[in-house]
This record gives C-alpha cells, structure tokens and sequence, in this order.
C-alpha cells in the first residue's frame, strides 16, 4: 500500500528527526505530540559525532551546527584538583534542547503537527494491525504505519509489549543548567570532568552556548540514595555530594536553579527482542532508553529515525514489516554495546 500513511506518536528527538528524513525522501507524516506548541522545555547534551553522522544524513547538520557549541577540549580531574586527563575533542558539541529541537523541526509543514493529543490506545483491524491511534481528548488517527517515539515512559511500547522489564538503575545523574557568565563558562568550548577518587561520583560540565553551561551529577545509587523531588532537597544532595571539592563545584551549586534540576533516569528498560510489533515501530528512547552516562540518548534517536526512514523511503516500496525487521536488526546491533 503506497504511498503509506504514517502517523509518529511524539514530537521529541526521534519523532522530528524521521519526519524531516522521510520528507527529505519525498514521503509525509503526520505527528501527534502531547505538548502545547510552546517553546520546548529541557537542558541539553552532547552531540557526538554519530549522532552529527546522523544529523547530515537527514540533512540537518549545518542547521544543527549554527545552534550548538564545539567543545575542543576534555579536562579530566580529581575532586582534590589533581590532573588526571587533557586532550583535544574533535566533532563533539554541546547544545541546548530547546536550540536542537528548533533546528530539527524548523521548515516542517506546520499542518503536519497536532499538538496536544496524549496517545491512549491503538484500535486494531481484525487481523490484529493497529488501525487507528486514539488519543485522549477523544480524537484519532487513521494510518498505515504508526511510530512509537514517546520517549522512556512510552505508552505506545506499554501497549505493544505489556510485559517489557523496566528495572531500577544503579547509576544516576543529577542534571541542571546555569544561565550565567560563570567563571567556569567562560572557559569555553572545554568539557570538564571531575571525577572523585573513590569511585561512583562525577560532576560534569558541558557549555552549550557561551551564557549556558550543563552539569549533571553522575552518582552510583546504592552508595548514594536518590534524594526525593523537591529543589531544597536536590540542592542539598548536590552539595553534600561535592562538600570540599576543588574546582567549581561549589559555586556551580550556588548558582544553580534547582527547578530545573532533574535526577535520571529513574527507571531502565530492559533490553527488547524487537523494535517493532506488526505495524508499529518503536524509536528513540521507547525503544531503548539507555543510561544517561552513555550520551548517547539524543544520538541513538536520530540514528534509529535516519535508518528507520531509509528503509521506509516512498521510492523503496518494500513491505513494512521487512523494513521493520531490517531496522530493528540493524539498530539492536548498534545499540548492545551501549547497554552493557
Ligand atoms: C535531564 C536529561 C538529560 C539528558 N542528557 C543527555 C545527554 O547529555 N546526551 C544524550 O544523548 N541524551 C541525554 N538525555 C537523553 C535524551 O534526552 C533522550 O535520550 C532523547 O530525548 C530521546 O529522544 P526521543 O525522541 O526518544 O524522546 P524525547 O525527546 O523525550 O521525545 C518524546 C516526545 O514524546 C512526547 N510524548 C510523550 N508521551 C506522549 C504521549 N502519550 N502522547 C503523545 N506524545 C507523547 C513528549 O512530549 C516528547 O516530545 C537526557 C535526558 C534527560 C531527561
């Protein structure tokens, strides 16, 4: 059946990057986000250069680019100040989400998004095929094809594959931002790292633009418990993590809006023996969400939609569940060692 009607549930990293990919081939969708179109919530992260691959495949790089932030350089130290590790940083840049996620969908047909539709439930044909996509304001959607890319808490992949693990993670990171002209900002376009020596505790900061610096807080749990929710309480986690350290850590702290401060992930899905199910495709994180000490969250999701979108490109007319399989094979081969 071609031209397929493709319906993306999720207008995030995955969602955008196959729609501009798939227009790019000749073919349309239609996208249903839960989100009101305001200006795009979030942090940043780093871009590696897969995921810069990814960007030029579907023809984003150069857009991307003139928003994110080479970083040249990575400086390792010890939480005493010591130097553990100094060297150059080729094709790595730090970006903000609300910059990358502007970049990725400026130009796309604005018909193509409908805003505010929560996915809830998929209504199936007789022979099992999901029909129609309902979301919960009661309206729906018709397709061919449905594409799952609703993130780590998918309900698209809780519908498919009821029985998926999700487990708690050892490692986890506390992340946050500062809008501010920082010392340790204005050192820019470096990475730096400082790790403690016991192990099982590292902070990390990332500028994504000359006024905006990312920093997580990378924490083994099990030594560390995950504090509660709450800006006083992350603060305070924050700080009697990094009490005492050289460096910036403490004025970092200082300077930090704990609203906007998140610990994650929470939770890890397990491995999945597939990607899709019948008609429907999953991408992104709702296909593998993976530890954020990876950094490789944002680029595995432009991967999965540039290779997703290949293998479903209008001119290809190849059976979908054939371009299913390829996909999920191709991806699941890439994605392994990242979940070890
Ligand atoms: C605090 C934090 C820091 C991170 N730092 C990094 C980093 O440094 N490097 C890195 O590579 N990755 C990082 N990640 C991970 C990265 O953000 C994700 O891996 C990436 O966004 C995955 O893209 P995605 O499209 O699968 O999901 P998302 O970008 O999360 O997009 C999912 C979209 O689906 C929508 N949605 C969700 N549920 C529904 C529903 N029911 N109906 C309709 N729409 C729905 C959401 O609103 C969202 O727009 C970080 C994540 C967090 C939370």
């Amino acid at each position: 059946m071609y031209p397929r009607k493709i319906a993306i549930i999720g207008g995030g990293i995955a969602g955008l990057a196959f729609a501009r990919r798939y227009r790019q081939l000749g073919g349309r969708v239609s996208i249903h986000e839960r989100r009101r179109p305001q200006p795009h919530q979030g942090l940043g992260f780093i871009l590696l250069e897969n995921g810069l691959k990814a960007l030029s495949e579907i023809g984003r790089r150069s857009a991307v680019e003139a928003f994110s932030y080479p970083l040249t350089s990575c400086t390792i130290r010890d939480q005493r100040g010591n130097l553990l590790l100094e060297e150059n940083l080729q094709s790595v840049h730090g970006v903000t989400r609300s910059a990358f996620l502007e970049a990725l969908g400026r130009g796309l047909p604005e018909t193509w998004t409908h805003y505010g539709q929560v996915f809830s439930h998929f209504e199936r044909a007789p022979n099992g095929d999901a029909r129609r996509a309902v979301f919960e304001n009661g309206e729906a959607i018709e397709a061919d094809l449905f594409l799952g890319c609703d993130g780590s808490q998918s309900g698209v992949r809780a519908e498919i594959f009821p029985h998926a693990r999700i487990s708690r993670p050892r490692i986890c990171e506390l992340v946050s931002v500062v809008d501010s002209d920082l010392d340790v900002a204005r050192s820019k376009r470096r990475f730096l790292k400082i790790r403690h020596e016991a192990g099982g505790l590292a902070l990390g900061l990332v500028p994504a633009n000359s006024q905006t610096l990312i920093w997580y807080l990378q924490f083994d749990a099990e030594k560390y418990p995950t504090p509660p929710t709450g800006r006083t309480h992350l603060k305070d986690f924050a700080r009697s993590l990094t009490r005492g350290w050289s460096g910036p850590a403490e004025q970092l702290i200082r300077a930090t809006d704990f609203r906007r401060t998140y610990i994650c992930p929470t939770r890890v899905l397990e491995p999945l023996d597939a990607y899709f199910d019948r008609n429907i495709a999953l991408l992104g994180d709702a296909a593998h969400a993976l530890h954020s000490f990876t950094s490789q969250g944002v680029n595995s999701a432009i991967e999965d939609a540039a290779v997703l979108a290949e293998k479903l490109a209008p001119g290809r007319a190849v059976p979908h569940s054939k371009a299913f399989l390829d996909y999920s094979e191709t991806r699941k081969i890439a994605i392994r060692p990242l979940l070890a």
